[in-house]
């Protein structure tokens, strides 16, 4: 392994420039950089987490299955607050390429996440978006070379709602929804120079003890074969303990070394205390020791709520950082 630090003489500028986005990073003092990989295939190294990954897809760890009784969160502040104040291990902390290990100290961290900005968050807003197409093969999917980032998650895990938060048209994502396309590829395009893709949601296991992952062969075969995603994000409902298929889905990703990032969603939610119920917050902490073990080093993961735009600004960011990175090399 060897890190790979590219204009690193524009980092201080770049921080400088930034300023404006102080508001939504915040700030931590790094002591040390955890080695970046650059493998063979240069599209795999862009997320950095599964580079290395333990192989197995034996997860033997139980997972309760329960469904909690849920109520959101007071207000808005209460989510900014518990976004803030989380602390996030210097070791556990996703470092983009593009981020100078010398200028760590100046770095942000984006909040609600373990996400370090990097000098490549440019152009990140969505200005524009229109669905493109639905395909059912890879061979059939745009072929103009965009960049894109493919959402999948568990039916119901709230994609639909994030795609639409995130572009601000309320009833885009509904294309998806539409019987006949759920179990498509679905191509969104963003600003006329990247996709966003929908992907079949998961969780209806057909046969249980088969494959864990019960994506249609075709959707395995865009992970493995699409030559331009630079990374899956991977939805997990915040509001509820993780699944054992989410689990199963993380490592299946991992052990194919498809780059990802890990966007909870709903976390505007929380559970009665009375049951001794956990909030958002100790879900995704209890989803990162769950999956800890299968990843030599961490993920990116953000916290998203479509209700008050938690994570939105964050998200694209993370999107923009990655996307620039990629056009660049
Ligand atoms: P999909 O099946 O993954 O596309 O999920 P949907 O976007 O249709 O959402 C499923 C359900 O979760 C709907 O009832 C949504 O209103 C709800 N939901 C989605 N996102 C959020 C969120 O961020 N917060 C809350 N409180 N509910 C959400």
């Amino acid at each position: 392994m060897s890190v790979h630090l590219p204009r690193q003489a524009n980092i201080a500028h770049m921080f400088t420039s930034l300023h404006q986005l102080s508001s939504i990073v915040s700030p931590f003092l790094l002591l040390k950089c955890p080695r970046y990989p650059r493998g063979a295939s240069h599209r795999r190294t862009l997320t950095g987490g599964p580079a290395s990954f333990k192989a197995t897809l034996n997860v033997s760890t139980r997972i309760s299955q329960s469904s909690p009784v849920l109520i959101p969160l007071d207000d808005e502040e209460e989510a900014a607050a518990a976004a803030k104040d989380m602390h996030i291990p210097l070791d556990k902390l996703f470092i983009p390429p593009g981020v100078d290990a010398s200028q760590l100290q100046k770095a942000k961290r984006l909040q609600g996440s373990n996400i370090v900005l990097s000098p490549y968050a440019k152009g990140s807003q969505i200005k524009q978006a229109e669905f493109i197409k639905s395909s059912s093969s890879v061979e059939e999917c745009p072929a103009n070379g965009y960049p894109e980032f493919a959402l999948v998650g568990r039916s119901n895990v709230g994609k639909s709602s994030l795609v639409n938060a995130l572009v601000r048209r309320k009833q885009l994502a509904m294309t998806s929804k539409k019987p006949g396309k759920t179990q498509l590829i679905n191509h969104f395009l963003i600003n006329d120079s990247w996709y966003l893709v929908d992907l079949p949601g998961y969780g209806y296991a057909i046969a249980p003890h088969a494959v864990r992952t019960d994506w249609n062969e075709f959707t395995k075969d865009y992970f493995l074969s699409r030559k331009t995603l630079v990374s899956v994000l991977l939805l997990i409902d915040a509001s509820i303990p993780a699944k054992q298929i989410d689990i199963d889905c993380a490592t299946w990703l991992g052990q194919n070394k498809i780059p990802m990032t890990f966007v909870f969603t709903k976390c505007d939610k929380r559970k009665k205390k009375k049951g001794g119920n956990k909030r958002p917050s100790e879900n995704v902490n209890d989803f990162q020791n769950l999956i800890r073990e299968f990843f030599e080093e961490t993920p990116p993961w953000i916290m998203t709520s479509s209700v008050t735009n938690q994570g939105r600004d964050e998200m694209l960011l993370h999107i923009a950082q990655l996307r620039n990175y990629w056009l660049a090399h």
